[in-house]
């Protein structure tokens, strides 16, 4: 059996972590299994969903590597869904209810107050039919066994039909509501494992019945636990975390799928630089059944524990053209976005500002641009500089380091010296000595 995963985002929002960390585990559970990958895009809701959206979704699973084997969207899909209704209909699997809403709540309530499940009451068959009224439809579901699955996270699950209501699958204008048609989208599409939030545990009780119905084996299910953020419940703010704002802020996006690939399973999150390695890795029987924590600052961390594990090959588009190996090498330990490459490499390549030194710290670094003007560049650069200089000057440590490290790049802290000066070159090192020397 090939396997087949769909995500089915509603396009009327932007993605946010929460449906890319399940875009992500339907992606990778895919991608272990040399199945394929399906963007179902649930946008049945026609008032809400909107083309920007749809497209936006769509860039951003693209940017995030997330790209999808198959696009269908459901609204092409309605001729379909008619057929199978029905022929639920047909066989008597959905019927017409004439309830209003108020009606339904009045006896929801009443039930309630009783201390009984406030579970739909089916009629007669031969209720009267209230004039004037359009029907909206329900799914029958089958009160003669339990519902039981063995769901790929939380193990088994167990319902008593008699204790769910029959679900409302269609309004009395026509509109589908979210159940029937993703079982119907799901029979056709071949998807043999629906991966989602265990918000849809209970859905996937009567959807399991609907995939009976409609003749099709019903796919395996792995509800995972959902996403919090680290100090409380999925705020705002983590609601409008997603590819757009990991973006603007230079990050990787393999440094937040990376994150999202492991927070709430029994394995540590390492930072993984393709999808392949966080594929390889991705098993449902690692998942925990508490709320996974996510939290910006790891995908920060994770962010710049990558980019120090990165080969020049994964990067080099995205450095400047004349930035070289070695570049990429001695300055990628300091880096902590990517942004950061530009302002380091100047320093190899380009300018930086002179620092303001005391009077002692000017008469060191002129005395240092007077022997670096002389040295063999070829040879340990830096070694030679210091040692000359500390022979000269009487100094050492941080009192004779710290000065050339300043005026060398502008910057208190950086990679080793050793390798800077050595890829600045001599007439970059002896101006900017001297520049120092000068302010
Ligand atoms: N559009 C549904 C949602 O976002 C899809 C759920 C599912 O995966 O079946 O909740």
């Amino acid at each position: 059996m090939s396997v087949v995963t769909r995500f089915a985002p509603s396009p009327t929002g932007r993605l946010h972590v929460g449906n890319i960390r399940t875009a992500l585990h339907n992606f990778l559970f895919a991608r272990k299994h040399g199945g394929t990958f399906i963007l179902r895009v649930d946008d049945t809701d026609r008032e809400r969903s909107t083309a920007e959206f749809d497209q936006a979704i769509r860039d951003d699973l693209e940017w995030m590597g997330l790209s999808p084997g198959k696009i269908v969207r459901q609204s092409e899909r309605f001729h379909l869904h008619e057929r199978e209704f029905e022929r639920l209909k047909d066989a008597g699997r959905v019927y017409a209810c004439y309830e209003t809403p108020e009606e339904l709540e009045l006896r929801r309530k009443v039930l309630l107050g009783r201390g009984l499940p406030p579970v739909y009451e089916r009629k007669p068959a031969d209720a009267p039919v209230p004039e004037g009224r359009a029907p909206h439809w329900r799914f029958r579901l089958d009160h003669d066994s339990p519902i039981v699955f063995d769901d790929l996270i939380r193990g088994e699950q167990r319902f008593d039909p008699k204790l769910l209501s029959d679900p409302v699958v269609r309004r009395e204008d026509g509109s589908w509501l979210y159940l029937l048609p993703s079982v119907i989208d799901d029979v056709d599409l071949g998807i043999t494992h629906v991966v989602r939030g265990e918000d849809h545990v209970s859905n996937s009780a009567a959807q399991i019945q609907m995939f009976e119905a409609l003749g099709a084996k019903s796919p395996r299910f792995a509800h995972e636990a959902l996403l919090v953020a680290a100090e409380g419940k999925l705020s705002k703010r983590l609601g409008s975390y997603g590819a757009e704002h990991v973006r603007a802020e230079g990050i990787e996006p393999m440094a937040m799928l990376s994150v999202l690939a492991r927070i709430g399973t029994s394995q540590s999150v390492e930072p993984a630089a393709t999808l392949d390695e966080l594929a390889a890795g991705f098993d449902f029987a690692t998942f925990g059944r508490a709320p996974a924590h996510f939290d910006p600052k790891e995908v920060e961390l994770v962010n710049s524990r990558l980019l120090h594990k990165l080969d020049y090959a994964a990067v080099a588009d995205e450095l400047p053209d004349e930035a070289s190996e070695e570049d990429w090498l001695l300055l990628r330990p300091n880096l902590e976005r990517m942004s950061d490459f530009g302002p380091w490499f100047a320093v190899l390549h380009g300018e930086v500002e002179p620092p303001e030194l005391g009077h002692d710290e000017r008469l060191l670094v002129k005395d240092g641009a007077a022997i670096a003007e002389k040295l063999d560049w070829a040879v340990e650069p830096w070694r030679s500089l210091t040692g000359q200089l500390k022979e000269s000057s009487g100094k050492k440590g941080r009192e004779l380091f710290h000065p050339l490290r300043l005026a060398l790049t502008g910057r208190e802290s950086g990679p080793e010296m050793a390798g800077l000066v050595e890829r600045m070159g001599r007439d970059r090192a002896v101006r900017r000595l001297e520049a120092a020397a000068k302010r």
